[in-house]
């Protein structure tokens, strides 16, 4: 299916800005490499360089192509685009028939784009499943957005691969498009623009069509120096541990310590991990990075042991893509024999979604932790699947009820009766529960009398640096 509700949204606001542009003559103001272009449509100037496989130009060519485009919208006042067009699925033709087929493929996708562009629409090939169009100058997005549904139409339809006539393949695509002089002025970031059309549109899934939007362009442009910068911040050992005591409150003693990863960004300051570890998921350097703060939290940890804190324990957090990789129980056990803690003194921490999201595995490296004695306990409890039931599967220790139950338990008269009844359950199971999040002393003493076995939050003490901030010297595990 085609995004066409978000087209039509587009196209109301983009006519609107289109007027605008219009009626300011902001149109008129040409990117910078129009005016050094000077008026000579860029294109006639050099050899063009053609892909061997389709004939299409390259993307270099494809540059002066759009640069022309460009020119001659501005001298009429029109508008052109680009359409940046992403073939799904030719890697699997590799790997099932062979690359040659995929190569076919590649080729009668060319020859399907090149009869749905008019003759002086260039097409080009730009890597090697995508290919672009730059249009001729136009004057309702309609003309651009017509284009890319009949390539998607197009594409759609079944390819025969000559000998592979009885094994019809089916293939999806996308397209991403970008305007003059709506979203970019310059050739290249006319292109940069339908290329991060185009990955909005794959992210939507198959077959859609995506216009640039230049709020999701910010977005995605300030998460990706985000993550260049936390590529960077391991090597330069940014990263350091704070640590949040977790009370027992019968005793009032302090049980453990939760490590929260700190990142001091030299020019930037601190950056909180609800902005960094997400990215950091997703790029996975959340598995080296993870593996370095397991290790720095149990060098600290042994620390406590023969600094007058003997017994007290560190809970570490673990995201996802840390249990998931083969043998992870064995990794944190190298970890705790090289540095010398005793397993009954690490807890970790793991959501209720990534326990559930390989259930055989989490069951298989939970009950080996438990054999090398460290425990595990469910992070943020009652925000996901809020399933006591299948926690009897797991061997887990404890629950940490979510932060935000915590909140509530002042404004909403269902609250504590509800964690009441959790923390029941929990016990029956035989687990700990804890609570995050305690900032007033009412929220501690409403904890107290539903039978919470211990509990962290700022009112009994924050997240701070042990002996002081120190950087990430450990960083080279
Ligand atoms: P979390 O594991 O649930 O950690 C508790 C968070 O609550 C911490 O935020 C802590 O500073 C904050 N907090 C503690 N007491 C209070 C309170 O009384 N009131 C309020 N409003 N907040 C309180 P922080 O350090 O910003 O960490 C946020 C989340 O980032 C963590 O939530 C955890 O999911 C993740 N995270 C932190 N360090 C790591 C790590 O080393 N690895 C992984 N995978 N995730 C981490
Ligand atoms: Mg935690
Ligand atoms: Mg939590």
């Amino acid at each position: 299916m085609k995004s066409k509700r978000t087209l039509n949204r587009f196209r109301t606001e983009w006519d609107l800005e289109t007027q605008r542009m219009k009626s300011t003559g902001e149109a008129e103001s040409g990117g910078d490499d129009v005016s050094a272009a000077g008026e000579r449509a860029p294109e006639n100037s050099g050899a063009e360089s053609r892909d061997h496989l389709t004939g299409l130009l390259t993307l270099e060519s494809f540059l002066d192509a759009v640069r022309g485009r460009v020119l001659q919208a501005r001298r009429h006042g029109r508008l052109t685009g680009v359409l940046y067009v992403g073939l799904n699925d030719v890697k699997r033709v590799n790997d099932t028939f062979g690359m040659q087929f995929g190569d076919i493929l590649i080729r009668q996708a060319a020859t399907r784009l090149r009869s749905a562009v008019r003759e002086a629409d260039v097409l080009a090939r730009v890597g090697g499943v995508n290919f672009a169009v730059a249009l001729e100058p136009f004057d309702t997005v309609d003309d651009a957005l017509i284009v890319a549904d009949r390539f998607l139409d197009l594409l759609s339809e079944t390819f025969n691969l000559f000998e592979l006539a009885d094994h019809p393949v089916g293939i999806s695509a996308n397209v991403g498009v970008s305007l003059y002089p709506n979203h970019a002025r310059s050739s290249a970031d006319l292109i940069r623009c339908a290329a991060m059309a185009l990955g909005e549109a794959e992210q939507q899934g198959a077959n859609r069509v995506e216009v640039f939007d230049r709020e999701r362009g910010e977005e995605t442009k300030a998460r990706m120096e985000l993550e260049w910068m936390l590529r960077r911040a391991i090597d330069k050992r940014e990263f350091a541990l704070w640590f949040q005591p977790e009370i027992d409150l019968r005793t009032g003693a302090i049980i453990q310590r939760e490590a929260l990863l700190r990142w001091r960004h030299p020019q930037l300051g601190q950056i909180a991990p609800a902005r960094f570890v997400p990215i950091a998921e997703e790029t996975g350097l959340i598995v080296p990075l993870g593996n370095w703060v397991i290790r720095e939290a149990c060098l600290e940890a042994w620390k406590w042991q023969h600094t007058g804190d003997a017994g007290i324990g560190v809970a570490v957090n673990v995201s996802a893509l840390q249990l998931a990789k083969p043998n992870f129980a064995g990794t944190v056990q190298v970890v705790l024999r090289e540095t010398g803690l005793s397993g009954e003194l690490l807890e970790l921490e793991l959501t209720e979604s990534a326990l559930m999201a390989n259930f055989e595995k989490s069951v298989l490296e939970l009950s080996r932790l438990r054999d090398y004695g460290i425990s595990v306990v469910i992070d943020d409890f009652g925000v996901g699947y809020s399933s006591l039931s299948y926690l009897k599967e797991l061997p887990v220790s404890g629950v940490k009820l979510d932060r935000s139950f915590l909140r509530d338990i002042e404004g909403n008269r269902h609250t504590l009766p509800l964690l009441k009844s959790m923390v029941s359950l929990a016990h029956v199971l035989n687990m700990r529960v804890t609570a995050e999040g305690v900032e007033t002393q009412a929220q501690l003493d409403a904890i107290r009398t539903i039978g919470v076995d211990t509990a962290q939050g700022y009112l009994l003490g924050m997240p701070a640096p042990m002996g002081g901030e120190k950087a990430s010297s450990a960083a080279s595990s």
